[in-house]
C-alpha cells in the first residue's frame, strides 16, 4: 500500500493562535498552564486534520514553542552559559529566554543568532556549540508529545532534524573548531533518542538531513556514512528526508545510505528518475509531490502521471509526501472568505495539501471509488486557470517579449552620469541620506487602521499622511540632510504597498508563514501577469518635493525582493515574473522622472535571498536579477540618480553582481561589522557610489558623532572617499522620532568634519 504523509504541519493554529498565546504569555498575562494547554489544542487540532484527512501517520514533533531547530538543541541540553536557568525557572523560560535574549536575573543579555532556514523566509535559531559540549537527552517534550497522539492513532512518526544538518546549520563558541570534532557524541544522543523511540513503539522515525541538497565537502559527505551506519536501532525505520532542491551531487550518497527510506523534493527537484535507478531493492522512496513552499492546487493528474510512473517501477516502495514541511504554507484555505472564488479554487493550503496527498496514494492503491471524478474535477480548475482571463494580459506578455537589450542599460557609464548627477544635484563630499522610512508613530499605525474600517475617509486618510510627509521633511531641513525621503508613512510593508496597486496580485485574510517565533508574515499571491493601471508613488513623492527646494529620493521596491517576499506563479519561470514586476516599475520611474524626482531608490533587501542552494545555479540567478533590477533602473537620462538598498554587505561572493546592477548609489549595511565586511571592496574597484550603513538602526542607542567619523575613515580605506555617502544601516520605520532626530544630528556633524578633513587634503 502506498503511504500518504506530510513532512510537518504549520504550527501557529489557523488563527496564528499560538502568536498570540505566546505574545500573551511572555506579557504575563496568561500562566504557563495557560500556554501549554492552548499548544495542546492546536496540536490536537492538527492531528485532528490529519485524521480527518486520512494521512496515514500523525505527526510529532514538527510542533514548536518556537522553533525546531531550538527545540533540538534544547532537548539535548545545548545551552549557551548565558542562559543557565535560575533556580527553580521553568524550563520554557530558559528556552524563550534563548531565543529573545534576557540573562537569568532577566537583565538583557543578548539573544542565540538567528537566520534564514535554506533559502525560505523561516528563521531558526543557531545553536552554539562549545568545543567541550556535551550532549544528552535533557528535555522530554518530544517523547510526551508522542504519548498524546498515540491517543488518537497507533501510527505516528516523529519528525527529528538529523544530526549532520544539526551540526551544520550551528555555529561554535570560543576558538575556532571542526564541528565534526562533535559528532561522535552526537552521534551516541541521537542513538539514544532513536532507542527510546522506539521502546515508544515508534515504526517510523523522520530524519531531516535537508544539507543533503547543498554542496557539501568531502569530509561531511563521509560522516554521512558513517553516522547512519551508527544510528541502527532494531525494529526501528528511518524515512531520511531531504528537500529544497534536488540531491545533486549528493544522489548516491543519500540513496545508499543504511535507512529504511528517502524522501525526495519532487517539486524543487527534477531527479525523480535518476534516483529510482539507482534506490537500492527493499527501500522506500518517498516523493514529495505536492508543493510546501508554495499555496497552488496540485494538477492531480500530472503528478498521478508521474507517481504512476515510479509505482510501476517500485511498487509498494512508493509512498506520496508534501515536498518539505506544511511550515512554509499557512493552514486553511477554507478560512478565505473575501478571496475571488475563480483564484481561490486555484490554491491549497496544508490542510488542503493533505488531502491531496491522501488522495494520490489512494488512487495509486486503487482504494478509492472517486478516482475518475476527482481527476476531472482537477482537471477543469487546470484548464480553467491556463485559460483564465484574470491570469493573461496579453499587452504584458508582448512587452516581455519586445525587451531588448538596450533597455536594460542605463544609456551612458557611470562616469558620465556622475558628471550630470554632479550638476543636477549639486550635492556636497560625504553627502548624507536616510533609508526611506522615517517613524512608523502609533499615530500612522491608527490612521491606517481607522481608513481601512471606514471610520475615516481616503480623502481625510490622504489629508493626514500628508502631514506626516510635510512633518518628516521639515525634521530633515533642520537636521540638514543633504537628499530627503518623504518618509514612507503611507506604507505598512514594502510589498504588500506595491502588491496591492498592481495587477495579478491577490492577498489573503489568513494566510499566515511563520517567520520566526511569534512572527509570522502574510505574502501577497502574485496569480497573473503583472502590470501598473496608474502611478502608485508619485502624488506622495511630489507632494514631499513641492515642500523643499533640495532633492527627495523616490522610494520603490525592487523586482527580486517582490517577486522573493510573495507566493508567487508556478506556470510561468521566477524570471518571466521578475520582467513583468520590472516592468511595472520602470513604468513608475518614468513617471517620477516626469514628475520633477530626481532621485529615485530602489531596494533589494531580497537580492541575496533568491540565491539558490547549490552554487553551480548562481550565476544564472545573478545574471537575471541584475537584468530585472537595470529593466525598473534603465529607462532614464543620465542627470537621473538611482539608488538601491541592501540590509547586509556580505559581498564577497556576489560583488561583482552588486556592480553590475550599475546603481549610482548603493546603501548597505556595515555598522555592525564595524565596516569589517567592506572587505569585500578591497579586492574589487567597486566604481559606483557606496553609503556604508553607519550605525545600526535595529538598536536604540545613539551613536555620537565621533563614532561615526571613526567608521567612516575606516571605510575611507576600502573606498574612495569621492564615492563615499553617509546614511543609517537601514529604514527608521521601527525607532522613535526622539531617536531618530538625536541619531541623525550627530550623523550630520560627522559628515561636517569629515568635509571640512577631507576638503582640506
Ligand atoms: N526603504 C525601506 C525602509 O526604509 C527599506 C527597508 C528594507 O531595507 N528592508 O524602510
Ligand atoms: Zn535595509
Amino acid at each position: 500500500m502506498t503511504i500518504a504523509h506530510h513532512l510537518g504541519f504549520p504550527r501557529i493554529g489557523a488563527k496564528r493562535d499560538l502568536k498570540w498565546a505566546l505574545e500573551r504569555y511572555w506579557k504575563g498575562e496568561i500562566t504557563h498552564d495557560e500556554l501549554q494547554a492552548i499548544c495542546k489544542r492546536i496540536r490536537n487540532e492538527n492531528w485532528a486534520q490529519q485524521i480527518q484527512a486520512g494521512q496515514d501517520f500523525l505527526s510529532v514533533g514538527d510542533f514548536s514553542l518556537y522553533d525546531h531547530v531550538l527545540d533540538l538543541s534544547f532537548m539535548l541540553g545545548v545551552c549557551p552559559d548565558r542562559f543557565k536557568p535560575a533556580p527553580g525557572e521553568i524550563p520554557t523560560d530558559t528556552y524563550f529566554r534563548m531565543a529573545r535574549g534576557s540573562a537569568p536575573t532577566g537583565t538583557d543579555t543578548f539573544a542565540c543568532e538567528m537566520t534564514k532556514w535554506f533559502d525560505t523566509n523561516y528563521h531558526y535559531i543557531v545553536p552554539e556549540l562549545s568545543e567541550a559540549q556535551q550532549f544528552s537527552i535533557c528535555h522530554t517534550h518530544l517523547f510526551t508529545d508522542i504519548i498524546e497522539a498515540q491517543l488518537l492513532s497507533k501510527k505516528v512518526k516523529p519528525i527529528i532534524l538529523g544530526p549532520l544538518s544539526y551540526l551544520w546549520l550551528s555555529k561554535t563558541q570560543g576558538a575556532p573548531f571542526d564541528k565534526l570534532a562533535l559528532l561522535p557524541k552526537l552521534q551516541k544522543v541521537y542513538l539514544d533518542i532513536l532507542t527510546k523511540l522506539q521502546a515508544h513503539n515508534i515504526e517510523w522515525v523522520q530524519i531531516d538531513e535537508p544539507i543533503l541538497v547543498l554542496d557539501l565537502p568531502l569530509h561531511w559527505q563521509q560522516a554521512f556514512q558513517s553516522t547512519y551506519q551508527f544510528l541502527q536501532v532494531n525494529n526501528l525505520n528511518l524515512l531520511l528526508t531531504t528537500y529544497f532542491a534536488d540531491l545533486g551531487k549528493n544522489a548516491q550518497l543519500a540513496t545508499a545510505l543504511p535507512t529504511a527510506g528517502l524522501h525526495i523534493d519532487a517539486v524543487r527537484g527534477k531527479q525523480i528518475d535518476d534516483i529510482v535507478a539507482i534506490l537500492p531493492e527493499n527501500k522506500i522512496l518517498s516523493v514529495g509531490i505536492v508543493d510546501g513552499r508554495n499555496i497552488w492546487r496540485t494538477d492531480l493528474r500530472q503528478a498521478l502521471q508521474t507517481l504512476t510512473h515510479v509505482k510501476n517501477k517500485i511498487g509498494e516502495r512508493l509512498w506520496v509526501g508534501s515536498s518539505c514541511s506544511l511550515l512554509h504554507c499557512p493552514v486553511d484555505l477554507q478560512m478565505e472568505t473575501q478571496l475571488d472564488p475563480d483564484i481561490k479554487s486555484w490554491l491549497a493550503f496544508s490542510i488542503q495539501k493533505c488531502h491531496e496527498i491522501t488522495f494520490l496514494a489512494r488512487a495509486l492503491n486503487q482504494t478509492t471509488q472517486t478516482i475518475e471524478a476527482e481527476l476531472v474535477a482537477s482537471d477543469n480548475i487546470v484548464s480553467a486557470k491556463k485559460a483564465s482571463a484574470r491570469i493573461h494580459n496579453a499587452h504584458v506578455k508582448k512587452r516581455c517579449q519586445e525587451v531588448t537589450p538596450d533597455m536594460m542599460q542605463r544609456k551612458n557609464p557611470y562616469a558620465v552620469r556622475k558628471v550630470a548627477q554632479e550638476a543636477s544635484l549639486n550635492l556636497p563630499l560625504f553627502p548624507t541620506t536616510t533609508i526611506g522610512s522615517f517613524p512608523q508613530t502609533s499615530h500612522i499605525r491608527q490612521l491606517r487602521q481607522q481608513f481601512k474600517s471606514g471610520q475615516i475617509t481616503e480623502k481625510e486618510y490622504h489629508a493626514s499622511i500628508k502631514q506626516e510627509i510635510a512633518f518628516a521633511i521639515q525634521q530633515q531641513l533642520e537636521l540638514g540632510l543633504d537628499v530627503l525621503v518623504h518618509g514612507e508613512a503611507e506604507r505598512n510593508d514594502m510589498v504588500e504597498y506595491f502588491g496591492e496597486q498592481l495587477q495579478g496580485f491577490a492577498f489573503t485574510q489568513y494566510g499566515w508563514v511563520q517567520s520566526y517565533g511569534s512572527r509570522c508574515v502574510k505574502p501577497p499571491i502574485i496569480y497573473g501577469d503583472v502590470s501598473r493601471t496608474k502611478p502608485m508613488t508619485v502624488d506622495w513623492i511630489s507632494y514631499a518635493q513641492s515642500l523643499t527646494d533640495k532633492p527627495v529620493k523616490a522610494m520603490l521596491t525592487g523586482p527580486m525582493t517582490i517577486l522573493g517576499w510573495s507566493f508567487v506563479r508556478n506556470d510561468q519561470s521566477r524570471q518571466e515574473t521578475a520582467k513583468q514586476i520590472a516592468l511595472a516599475l520602470s513604468d513608475e520611474v518614468r513617471d517620477l522622472v516626469k514628475a520633477g524626482i530626481k532621485v529615485i531608490q530602489i531596494d533589494e533587501p531580497a537580492f541575496r535571498e533568491g540565491l539558490p542552494l547549490q552554487k553551480e545555479y548562481w550565476s544564472d540567478y545573478l545574471r537575471e536579477a541584475v537584468l530585472a533590477f537595470r529593466l525598473s533602473a534603465s529607462c532614464i537620462p543620465d542627470h537621473i540618480q538611482i539608488h538601491t538598498h541592501m540590509c547586509y554587505s556580505e559581498f564577497n561572493d556576489t560583488i561583482e553582481a552588486i556592480a553590475n546592477l550599475d546603481a549610482d548609489v548603493i546603501t548597505i549595511e556595515t555598522s555592525r561589522s564595524a565596516m569589517e565586511l567592506l572587505k569585500a571592496f578591497e579586492n574589487f574597484n567597486y566604481p559606483n557610489d557606496i553609503g556604508p550603513g553607519v550605525y545600526d538602526i535595529h538598536s536604540p542607542r545613539i551613536p555620537t558623532t565621533s563614532e561615526i567619523v571613526h567608521l567612516l575613515e575606516k571605510a575611507a580605506a576600502f573606498i574612495q572617499v569621492k564615492q563615499l555617502w553617509i546614511n543609517p544601516d537601514c529604514g527608521l520605520k521601527t525607532r522613535d522620532w526622539k531617536e531618530t532626530r538625536l541619531a541623525l544630528k550627530n550623523m550630520v556633524s560627522a559628515a561636517m568634519l569629515l568635509r571640512e578633513k577631507y576638503s582640506l587634503t
